[in-house]
């Protein structure tokens, strides 16, 4: 007999999980709209910084740049909550906790949530290789 019930054990107590078992129960879509969209500002800052020489304004630029990566976001698939990527070790929602308990197995999709940080990175450096690429040849 099982000695854990979902529907009757309801106590928020708190359990040590180590973070990649927690990590990989979690079904999170990474969202990296927030920070494309500000790196489309620094990228605009960037190129005006070039044309008007300004040592200052370059050196904030690449500071800007580094910390729209902290604006990537992710998406709970069991919750429905979004927060940013950085909290993602401490989501721990009802039924990523349920799974945990149960020890059931990993969730096959969507891949961890770094990988698909990864992923993104990857696709957006080819794509800005791919833009100057054929914004020099057009
Ligand atoms: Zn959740």
């Amino acid at each position: 007999m099982a000695s854990f019930d979902p529907d009757m054990d309801t106590a928020t107590y708190r359990i040590s999980v180590a973070p990649e078992a927690l990590a990989e129960q979690q079904r999170l879509i990474a969202n990296p709209l927030l920070a494309v969209v500000a790196l489309l500002g620094v990228w605009a800052l960037f190129r005006y910084s070039l044309e008007a020489r300004n040592l200052y304004l370059f050196l904030a630029t690449l500071f800007a740049a580094t910390v729209c990566a902290l604006l990537i976001q992710f998406h709970c698939l069991d919750c429905g909550r979004g927060d940013f990527a950085l909290r993602a070790r401490r989501h721990a929602c009802a039924p990523v906790v349920r799974r945990l308990r149960a020890g059931a197995a990993p969730p096959l999709t969507p891949p961890l949530l770094r990988t698909q940080i990864k992923a993104w990175f990857v696709v957006a450096a080819t794509a800005l290789v791919l833009f100057a690429i054929f914004h020099h040849v057009g």
